[in-house]
């Protein structure tokens, strides 16, 4: 998709610091870390949301890679979350999949 930030990361026309790829996803540091760590896991390729997202084959290499720059952060011994925000409710503002892995400190449940 032309307009979209995250295929411009993807294709490289957008600088983005890469923290690991595999077949089907990238993971990048967010722009604006909400928590000491706070990395975006997207697929490859464009889906505007999990709305999207059809029999889960696109997201299988999303989850894979979250959870080994999970581990590769420490966070396999501390804890941590993934977030897909999906629309208007849940303030999506990027219309490319993204999963969020947060981590490096306690969370409250559930979220507001
Ligand atoms: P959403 O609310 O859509 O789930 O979150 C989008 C996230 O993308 C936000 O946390 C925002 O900081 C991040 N973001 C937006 N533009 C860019 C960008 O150009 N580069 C990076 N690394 N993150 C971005
Ligand atoms: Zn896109």
């Amino acid at each position: 998709m032309d307009d979209c930030i995250f295929c411009k990361i993807v294709a490289g026309k957008i600088p983005a610091k890469k923290l690991g790829e595999n077949e089907g996803a990238i993971a990048f540091p967010d722009i604006k870390p909400e928590m000491p760590v706070h990395i975006l896991v997207i697929p490859k390729r464009h889906l505007a949301s999990l709305d999207e997202v059809g029999d889960g084959t696109v997201m299988a290499p999303v989850f894979a890679l979250a959870a080994q720059v999970a581990r590769e952060q420490g966070l396999d011994k501390t804890g941590w979350r993934a977030v897909i925000n999906t629309g208007r409710d849940a303030n999506q503002v990027v219309l490319h999949v993204h999963l969020h892995v947060f981590g490096g400190r306690r969370m409250s449940w559930p979220p507001g």
